[in-house]
C-alpha cells in the first residue's frame, strides 16, 4: 500500500517570521516520530535561508523538511549554490528537483535533474522528481510523448529499490499557479501512463511502490477528488501551501482517504 505524500512548495516566498509560524503550526498539528502510521507524509519545503528556522519549528514531528534545489556538485566553486551534503547536514529529509520553474527560468533539462536525484540518494536526501507537460504539448496530443521523454531520462540509471525511496510529482505546467487544475480524470490518466512506463522501464512491483504526486493548483476544495483517484499519492502544492489552514485542509482530505 502506497501512502500519501502531500508537500508544500514555499518557492521564494515567506519571511522568517511567517516561515516559523507557518511551520510550528503545521508541526503542531503532527506530534511524534518520523512514521506514516495514518498513511500520509507530510513534508514542507521552504527557501534556503528559511530551512533552519523551519527545521526548529517542526523539531519532534514527523513533519519532513525538504529544499526546493540542490546542485549536482558535493562542494566547490558555485557561488551562490547549496549541495546535498549541506542539506543533509541541516536535517532535510526531501529535495524538489526539476520544478517546472527550475526548467523554464533556469534552463534545467532531464540529465541535470538525473544528476541531481542520483547525489539526493546518495546523501540520503528523498527527491522529488517532477515532470509535466506544458499546455502547447496537451493541445497538440503530445503530452505522452514529453512525459515519456522525462521520465525516462530523469530515471535513467537509478535502480527499482530506489523508486520506493523517492516520489515523482506530475505537475502540468498550465495548471501551476493558474487557478488551472487538471481534473481527475486527466490526472488519473497520466499517472496510470507513468506507472505502466515506469512498469516496463524497471518492473511492476517497483512501479506499483513508486509515489506519484499530482501538482497544479491543488486546493482545499479539490484535493479530495484528485487524490481519490487510484494511482493519485498526494500532492505538491504550492500557493495554497502558504496557509497552513488550506494546507492542512489538504493533508486532511489524504488522511481521510488513507483511513477509510
Ligand atoms: C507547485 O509549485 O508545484 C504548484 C503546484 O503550485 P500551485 O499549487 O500554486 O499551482
Amino acid at each position: 500500500m502506497r501512502p500519501y505524500v502531500v508537500a508544500g512548495n514555499w518557492k521564494m516566498n515567506t519571511t522568517p517570521g511567517h516561515a516559523r509560524a507557518l511551520a510550528e503550526a503545521i508541526g503542531k498539528s503532527f506530534p511524534g516520530p518520523d512514521t506514516v502510521g495514518d498513511g500520509v507524509q507530510v513534508v514542507v519545503c521552504p527557501p534556503y535561508p528559511m530551512l533552519a528556522e523551519v527545521l526548529e519549528a517542526t523539531a519532534g514531528s514527523r513533519v519532513g523538511v525538504g529544499a526546493q534545489n540542490m546542485h549536482t556538485e558535493e562542494f566547490g566553486a558555485y557561488t551562490g549554490e547549496v549541495s546535498a551534503p549541506m542539506l543533509n547536514a541541516l536535517g532535510c529529509t526531501h529535495v524538489i528537483l526539476g520544478h517546472s520553474e527550475r526548467r523554464q527560468y533556469f534552463a534545467e533539462g532531464d540529465e541535470l535533474i538525473n544528476a541531481k536525484a542520483k547525489l539526493a540518494f546518495a546523501h540520503a536526501i528523498t527527491p522529488i522528481v517532477c515532470v509535466g507537460e506544458m499546455l502547447a504539448h496537451r493541445e497538440t496530443g503530445a503530452t505522452e510523448d514529453v512525459i515519456e521523454k522525462q521520465v525516462r531520462d530523469c530515471l535513467e540509471g537509478l535502480d527499482a529499490l530506489q523508486l520506493r525511496g523517492m516520489v515523482l510529482a506530475y505537475e502540468p505546467v498550465w495548471a501551476i499557479g493558474t487557478g488551472k487544475t487538471a481534473t481527475p480524470e486527466q490526472a488519473q490518466e497520466v499517472h496510470v501512463f507513468i506507472r505502466k512506463l515506469v512498469a516496463s522501464l524497471f518492473d511492476g512491483e517497483a512501479a506499483d511502490a513508486l509515489v506519484i504526486q499530482y501538482g497544479g493548483s491543488v486546493k482545499p476544495d479539490n484535493a479530495r477528488e484528485l487524490f481519490a483517484q487510484p494511482d493519485i499519492d498526494g500532492g505538491l502544492i504550492g500557493g495554497a501551501s502558504l496557509d497552513a489552514d488550506s494546507f492542512l485542509a489538504i493533508v486532511r482530505a489524504a488522511q481521510e482517504l488513507a483511513t477509510t
